[in-house]
């Protein structure tokens, strides 16, 4: 244990790179360009970065003199990839018993220690900003971890980060246990409106970018196919949350599974709808016309639904069914993963991508919805989400052309944020960034 610990420990160190390459001009030369706003790649473009944003795209295009070049004349390049529904703080919740065992035993200085490997491990894959929403218990350590990558001392993506979340008394782990013990829980539980309200200002006292919510739990189907559930807040709560989150310039996901949670978070104004599964098509029509986000993430549906067995495995099916009517319907999707309902170790983020594409989704509407979307969604519309003049040089790249393969998004070899390289797989003369 200690020496798998050590040795990861190292890895880290060693792999970080010199952030001071940021102030200087360097010129990405693009064997094909997705540049997240247009239809089709561009060829052969040259993207000049300074000072970590990026100063012009040009097809063609002549270096200017004593710029560094990085060669990706091979490599589609990309702006870099939002997941926008992530757990930093958590490492696999596929049963009860991995998910008590980490609020139980593990302190959340270790835990915090796992969330810097872990965004270590998005970024890597070519995540370069994650909406991080809820620490599962961990508390704040969200935001310690994000003002770490913010400052330089770890690498990692942008964050956004939601704290603690909420839900009401008896709606959310640890559940179960003896009534003498006085256990962690693992959102602040909130009752009542006046609580709810104080909840919130506490959250974005303590630095939430995002405040979360829990709409509902226990779901179940019914005969005729619906997804139901048992809502957790009463209108008048939830409608709290979501004023005063609003009032103090914040936005609101809400974890919606069943139809019923899904159509009060509709009724009172949440901005995201987190899983979305038993969506049904009036209540997709009210989110098209609201312009409510939908952040389906179907890999950790997919893969907690075999361990946690029962209504889990038809929810697989509906979840698809979900997409598939929305894809209809035009609502706007924003990749999200869930990741850390998975081990971080175990699985690669950009595996929604793929689901996304087998659901019935175009390639092109895939990679534009873990870039520009989400960062409309954030309000991060001025800084990613497409490479352009002006906007920050967050930007990934990959061998061959995920328009024809979509599964290539697994495997990015070249990641820079902020105009830093974090990894360089793809050009064997990056001239002293790695
Ligand atoms: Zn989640």
């Amino acid at each position: 244990m200690f020496r798998r610990l050590a040795v990861a420990a190292l890895a880290l160190i060693w792999s970080i790179p010199v952030f001071a390459q940021a102030s200087k001009t360097i010129v990405i030369r693009a064997g094909r360009l997705i540049d997240g706003k247009s239809d089709r790649p561009i060829s052969n473009a040259l993207i000049e970065v300074e000072n970590g944003k990026i100063v012009s795209v040009t097809p063609g295009g002549t270096p200017p003199a004593g710029a560094e070049m990085i060669d990706l004349s091979h490599a589609t390049v990309l702006p870099g990839f939002v997941d926008a529904h992530t757990h930093i703080l958590l490492d696999a919740d596929v049963t009860e018993q991995e998910y008590d065992d980490q609020l139980l035993k593990e302190s959340i200085p270790y835990r915090a220690i796992l969330a810097a490997r872990n965004a270590r491990i998005a970024l890597d894959h070519g995540f370069t900003v994650l909406r991080d929403l809820e620490t599962e218990g961990a508390m704040y350590a969200d935001v310690d971890v994000k003002a770490a990558i913010n400052r330089g001392e770890v690498p990692g993506p942008h964050l956004f980060v939601a704290t603690r979340a909420l839900a009401p008394t008896g709606t959310y782990p640890l559940l179960g246990f003896s009534w003498e013990l006085n256990l962690p829980h693992g959102v602040q539980v909130v009752d009542g409106v006046e609580s709810a309200r104080l909840a919130v200002r506490e959250q974005v006292m303590h630095g939430a970018d995002w405040i979360k919510y829990y709409s509902d739990h226990g779901y179940y189907f019914t005969p005729d196919g619906v997804l139901h559930s048992h809502v957790n807040f009463r209108d008048d709560e939830a409608r709290a949350i979501i004023e005063e989150a609003h009032r103090l310039g914040h936005k609101v996901a809400t974890h919606a599974i069943g139809s019923d949670g899904i159509a009060q978070a509709l009724r009172v104004g949440a901005d995201s709808i987190e899983h979305g599964t038993g969506f049904t098509d009036e209540e997709l029509d009210e989110a098209v016309k609201n312009g409510v986000y939908w952040c389906p993430t179907v890999t950790a549906i997919e893969y907690v639904a075999p361990g946690r067995g029962g209504t889990w495995k038809p929810m697989v099916a509906a979840e698809r069914t979900a997409f598939q009517k929305a894809l209809q319907k035009h609502i706007k999707i924003v990749l999200g993963t869930d990741a850390g309902a998975f081990a971080w170790t175990k699985v690669n983020e950009a595996l929604e991508f793929k689901y996304y594409v087998e659901y019935g989704m175009k390639p092109m509407d895939a990679i534009r919805s873990a870039t520009v979307v989400p960062a409309e969604m954030l309000g991060w519309s001025d800084r990613i989400g497409s490479i352009e003049a002006g906007k920050l040089a967050d930007i990934v790249a990959v061998s061959g052309d995920p328009l024809s393969d979509i599964s290539v998004l697994q495997n990015v070899g070249f990641v820079m944020k902020e105009g830093v390289v974090y990894k360089n797989e793809l050009t064997s003369s990056p001239k002293g960034s790695l």
